[in-house]
């Protein structure tokens, strides 16, 4: 008999848990919520299944250095406008005015910027999608880019490199970001509405790093990290990471899903690499020293070589 009760209690429950619904992150995922997670995405959009998904773990020392992965030109990233926040039930977005691009790093075109949005965990803890030799940051920006022969995203996520995405990681700061400060404030204004508009202007350039520390990133051929999951990006993941005071860092978890709960760890867990290689800008600084060591290796067997014949 209990036995049966059990049975009745596992097949209601089930039933709850594998209503239809949209798609949500897995702190969402409970049994009064029909949405589905990131491990049944696919039943979404089947992309979400397929090989060359995002994100990953970027391993350093396996990453391979590539010479043409010269620094990237940004151009209309200075020019300020009035961002308009827009909470979209799964992150905070930005769309961005027609006029800034970026090309060069082996990018094969110009990239019109789009949007941007981010992704983080929960009270400042781990939250960014991509990460470093496992480690997995407080939060991370995803800068959208198209081709500029493309007029739509939709379009773009059909070519298999139609799209690029600038990623930066954050680290938390001592001391507040003061070129986000326009930014947060506008976030702050949002825990009870679905949108809102910075006092004053900001631009990309100061919502990233100084180009002298963006010359080090990682290149890969991945997907968007959210369903339609369409295997359309080229990713470039920046090493350094964006410093962001505690509070402005917290600032992000007081916004609410639309279930009404705190809209924290908006990630989606790394996904298999299966094989596809990374690339890494020869400047890139973690590995400096572990890759000269095989190269000093091999140069002193070339001289040895050399001295016996
Ligand atoms: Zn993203």
């Amino acid at each position: 008999m209990l036995c049966l009760v059990s049975s009745f209690l596992l097949a209601s429950i089930l039933k709850i848990c594998t209503g239809v619904g949209d798609w949500c992150y897995q702190a969402q995922v409970n049994c009064n919520s029909t949405c589905k997670g990131p491990d049944i995405w696919y039943k979404v959009h089947k992309d979400c299944n397929s090989h060359r998904q995002s994100p990953i773990n970027i391993v350093t020392k396996s990453s391979r250095p590539d010479t043409r992965l010269t620094p990237l030109v940004f151009t209309g990233y200075q020019k300020a406008f009035r961002a308009v926040l827009r909470n979209d039930g799964h992150s905070v977005k930005v769309t961005l005015p027609h006029g800034s691009s970026v090309s060069g790093g082996n990018l094969q075109g110009i990239y019109n910027a789009v949007q941007f949005h981010f992704h983080w965990g929960e009270k400042g803890g781990p939250g960014s999608e991509h990460t470093l030799d496992g480690e997995q940051y407080p939060m991370e920006l995803h800068i959208v880019h198209m081709r500029n022969d493309f007029s739509s995203l939709d379009e773009a996520i059909k070519d298999p490199s139609g799209v690029a995405v600038l990623g930066f990681f954050y680290e938390e700061s001592k001391s507040p970001n003061r070129k986000y400060d326009a930014f947060i404030h506008a976030l702050k204004a949002m825990e009870n509405d679905r949108t809102a508009t910075t006092n004053s202007e900001i631009s990309l350039h100061n919502l990233i790093l100084s180009e002298a520390n963006m010359t080090q990133y990682f290149r890969y051929d991945g997907s968007l990290t959210t369903p339609t999951c369409s295997e359309a990006v080229i990713w470039t993941v920046f090493e350094h990471p964006i410093p962001l005071g505690r509070d402005q860092l917290l600032a992000f978890s007081s916004l609410k899903y639309s279930d009404g709960m705190p809209m924290v760890k908006t990630f989606r867990p790394v996904q298999p690499r299966r094989g596809r290689p990374v690339y890494r800008s020869c400047s890139s600084s973690s590995v400096a020293v572990g890759s000269l060591a095989p190269l000093l290796v091999s140069v002193s067997a070339a001289l040895g070589l050399s001295q016996l014949n």
